[in-house]
């Protein structure tokens, strides 16, 4: 029985998808997929809410946005609910993957919006500034679309949402098909806190709608999911030659130094590799573990996977597989590893007897040459390989298509630190995993095939807008030196400024620079 399943289209003729939980395979909803039409009808909706939102001032868009953490805390259960049913994660990663960050992405953002979108003057450098002022102006950008996976249904779609309509954009939400609703509480929180209609819109639907959209006249794509997707989407909008951030699939390495606290490095290992089910894009994918330490690392690891409890409930720490079409991808992982000589210490199986449950697995002497280090795998295993140092496991590491996140565990950050300087990943965590994403100070962006641009970070709000500088003239002279007609006063003026500023000593003084 497949989670999203077609179901008997409309009296209208409209296909209809039927939702059912991964976790008890009952129904749990059915979305009307939005057609080509629909998306056409969403996009001039927002192109004319678009133009009253950015003339609302930002301090005041702002303080609108902001009364959504309201209503977020005031309706988390019934949020926590739908994504429960949708997803089958259980309730702290409901808590602590959507709506913690959910509340803390709108206060973050709405802090920063006025210093960050407020028009400001910079200072022109050089000869130039005798002459001209710059102000920089932040334009939005017009519609943009989001399109969102199913791992982080909500939290990844309330993050990018309120960045683009604080920044005086509308918005067109394209959540998965797989947790519709939950990405939808995004568009519903915002609108009950009063954000227009149409400054922010859901569109439901699979694939064929969001090409729809990304090909529907929009000034900009962000996206997360998939490096397949991606590609198609990178493509879509270089044809149209409109911007886009793609954030990717990922295979994250997690390197445990001779020096590691190996007690806090084995429960960070297990945690960060089965958090919501192993579906987190930064999640830890690969351990490399120094042969000196692995022994315990390794015992300790097991104690650990083999307590935990997986299904449903409060007193459960591992939810189900969220769609069906990951679990043949897990399956896969195993048992080629299995057949190339890993050992599964424990778990490596499916439980489908209620759900879609795979049981929370332990594998060691896994190695490059199985799918399970190479592939993006997105569940609930643990997979360990020895290495003979830090250099060999750093090798490795980078021995990847992605390059998503990655973390290094040691005692000694300055160590920890060089080691991260040498990983070939948009960004690393020490002594820790799967938390960058989760400080939106911090630029988030893959390298390699996990992605193109990066989001967050403080220019975040900015990559929401066109950043218009406006260059004015200080003097309003009659006319310039260099204007017409050209002469040879003209020109030994211009040759003596450049004897001036640049053949002298001023220049090593700095003060043109
Ligand atoms: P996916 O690429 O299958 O789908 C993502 C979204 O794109 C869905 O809304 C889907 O309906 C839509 N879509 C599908 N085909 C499309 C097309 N041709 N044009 C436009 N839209 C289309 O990805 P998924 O399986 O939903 O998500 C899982 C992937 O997302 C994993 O690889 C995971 O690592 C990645 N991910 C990355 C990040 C990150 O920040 N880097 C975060 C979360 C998830």
């Amino acid at each position: 029985m497949a989670i999203v399943e077609p179901l008997s289209p409309t009296s209208e003729g409209r296909r209809r998808l039927g939702i059912r939980s991964p976790a008890t395979r009952e129904p749990v909803g059915e979305i009307v997929v939005n057609s080509q039409a629909d998306v056409e009808l969403a996009i001039a909706k927002a192109r004319d809410a678009q133009v009253e939102w950015a003339r609302v001032p930002v301090a005041e868009r702002a303080r609108i946005v902001r009364g959504a953490i309201d209503v977020l805390v005031e309706k988390r259960d019934e949020v926590v609910k739908t994504l429960i049913d949708e997803t089958g994660k259980t309730h702290l990663e409901a808590l602590i993957m959507e709506v913690l960050p959910g509340c803390d992405y709108i206060n973050f953002w709405c802090g920063r919006a006025v210093k960050e979108l407020s028009d400001e003057k910079r200072k022109l450098h050089g000869y130039l500034r005798p002459y001209k002022k710059l102000m920089m102006h932040y334009r939005p950008l017009g519609v943009v679309g989001i399109i969102t996976p199913w791992n982080g249904p909500f939290s990844l779609a309330i993050n990018p949402t309120v960045q683009a309509i604080l920044a005086g954009n509308a918005v067109i939400l394209k959540p998965s098909e797989v947790s519709p609703y939950s990405s939808d509480w995004a568009t519903r929180l915002l609108r009950e806190a009063g954000v227009p209609e149409g400054v922010v819109q859901t569109l439901q639907g699979d694939g064929e709608t969001g090409a729809a959209l990304v090909n529907g006249g929009v000034q900009k794509i962000s996206f997360t999911g998939s490096v397949r997707t991606g590609k198609k989407i990178a493509a879509a909008c270089a044809e149209q030659l409109i911007p886009c951030t793609l954030e990717l699939g990922g295979k994250d390495a997690m390197i445990v130094c001779e020096d590691a606290d190996v007690e806090r490095a084995a429960g960070g290992a297990v945690f960060n590799s089965m958090l919501n089910s192993g579906h987190v894009c930064m999640g830890v994918e690969r351990v490399y573990v120094v042969e000196s330490i692995a022994d315990e690392f390794e015992e300790r690891v097991k104690a650990i996977v083999s307590e935990l409890r997986y299904g449903t409930g409060e007193d459960i720490d591992v939810g189900s597989v969220f769609w069906d079409r990951q679990m043949p991808i897990i399956e896969r992982h195993i048992e080629d590893a299995r057949a190339k000589g890993a050992e599964i210490v424990v778990g490596g199986e499916a439980d489908t007897t209620d759900g879609l449950f795979y049981k929370p697995t332990f594998v060691r002497k896994v190695d490059h040459t199985m799918e399970l280090m190479r592939e993006e795998t997105f569940g609930p295993i643990v997979s360990v390989m020895r290495v003979a140092n830090e250099e060999e496991a750093i090798r490795l590491a980078n021995d990847s298509p992605y390059g998503l996140s990655g973390s290094v565990w040691t005692k000694n950050i300055e160590k920890g630190i060089e080691i991260a300087k040498r990983l070939e990943t948009g960004s690393v965590v020490i002594n820790d995993a799967s938390m960058v994403y989760g400080a939106p100070e911090a630029p988030f962006g893959g390298m390699k095939q996990s992605g193109v641009g990066q989001v967050n970070g403080l220019g975040g709000l900015r990559g929401y807008t066109h950043q218009q500088p406006i260059l004015i003239d200080r003097w309003g002279v009659k006319k310039e030196r260099v204007w017409y007609p050209h002469t040879p006063k003209s020109v030994e003026e211009i040759d003596g400024m450049i004897r001036f500023i640049y053949g002298s000593a001023l220049k090593k003084l700095g003060f043109f620079s």
